[in-house]
């Protein structure tokens, strides 16, 4: 059997899909041969089994736990990533306008698919100075039907340290930094992740949803595309993505076992610091977000003399490191430093950085 732990040496920093513990890992192979003492695997039973529906209800219960939240809010599992939220979000709660901030490539296809449905205000955005930083100034309108940011930036490495105070509703793209530190969910209306980076594998999205949030519905909304039908069906109503939640139920419990999400922030804290130090104290790179927005997630940083990009790639894929190559948008290097990726594995990037 092959898995990350059996292979060893490659140390992951993609960002996204992205690296899962070998516990995972393995659980997800036990669970393809035999999914909870059924003799059948996890790909072949009913979604509507007792043992599926035991392992939707658990994943759900994680969640909650996991993140604190408060019993007024739904928690659905949907298909179609991240991207799928952004036309959900503005068609289900679009009425007459609505504010965004843009700080990277995905806030502006949020913003995109929001202006199918009504006005849209870009209130802020950093766009001008190729998204390396988190617009500070900036008022939310009192008659916006909400208020959308993106809390962590995974193309430029950049992330919202503190959550605005929102007037209005305010719903968050949490897709890269969730679970990996403690938030306020009652501050936010509406939190949804692509479960890619940080929950899971692809395939599936998690949203959470305060419950007054719906309670003026609008018309004509497509049943598939309305997130009343997946709350009133407990995610349900058709066939969900059943073996990503059951790799996020393996990864939940991972997350739970290792200390929760106090530690997963923890651990970020310690990785980044590694890194970003690395980072500020060699002379041959540079970091290339503002230090005080930097990303505990995604690390974006430079060589001075790009000449020499080729290189450090050479020598850091030698060291085992695999996925550092930096978004075309920006260039450079990315390291992303998911829950699942160990400190042992930013130590040997940074011995790769300093011996470069
Ligand atoms: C990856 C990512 C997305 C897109 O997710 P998909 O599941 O591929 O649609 C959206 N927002 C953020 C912040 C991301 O990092």
């Amino acid at each position: 059997m092959s898995n990350s732990s059996t292979m060893g040496k490659i140390h992951n920093f993609s960002a996204g899909p992205s690296i899962l513990a070998p516990e995972t890992i393995d659980n997800c192979v036990k669970g393809l041969q035999n999914f909870a003492n059924t003799g059948l695997s996890v790909l072949e039973v009913s979604h509507r089994s007792k043992e599926f529906v035991a392992v939707v209800d658990e994943t759900r219960g994680l969640i909650k736990d996991l993140l604190n939240i408060p019993d007024n809010y739904d928690i659905i599992f949907l298909g179609g990533g991240a991207s799928m939220q952004f036309c959900m979000v503005a068609y289900n709660l679009l009425k007459e306008k609505a504010a965004y901030i843009n700080t990277g490539t995905w806030s502006k296809k949020a913003i995109k698919e929001a202006k199918l449905f009504g006005q849209v205000d870009v209130i802020a955005s950093s766009e001008e100075d190729n998204f390396n930083n988190i617009p500070k100034s900036y008022t939310i309108p009192g008659d916006a039907d909400y208020f959308h940011i993106t809390s962590n930036n995974t193309i430029f490495g950049t992330q919202f340290q503190e959550f605005p105070n929102s007037p209005v509703p305010m719903i968050c793209d949490m897709s890269s930094d969730i679970l990996s530190r403690p938030i306020e969910v009652s501050n936010f209306d509406m939190i949804y992740a692509g479960a890619q980076k940080n929950m899971g594998p692809a395939g599936v999205t998690v949203v959470i949803i305060k419950k007054s949030l719906l309670e003026n519905p609008k018309n004509g909304i497509p049943t598939m595309l309305n997130y009343q039908t997946h709350i009133d069906k407990e995610s349900m109503f058709n066939t969900p993505p059943v073996f990503p939640i059951y790799a996020m139920y393996q990864n939940l419990k991972w997350v739970k076992a290792s200390g929760g999400v106090a530690e997963m922030e923890r651990r970020a804290q310690n990785k980044a610091a590694l890194l970003y130090n690395e980072i500020d104290s060699n002379p041959k790179f540079e970091g290339t977000a503002k230090k005080e927005d930097r990303s505990h997630m995604n690390a974006c940083f430079k060589l001075v003399d790009e000449t020499k990009n080729e290189a450090f790639m050479e020598a850091a894929t030698q060291a085992g490191c695999s996925g550092i190559k930096g978004h075309r948008s920006v260039g450079g290097f990315r390291a992303s430093m998911y829950n699942a990726l160990p400190l042992e594995s930013v130590q040997v990037l940074v011995d790769v950085m300093k011996k470069f």
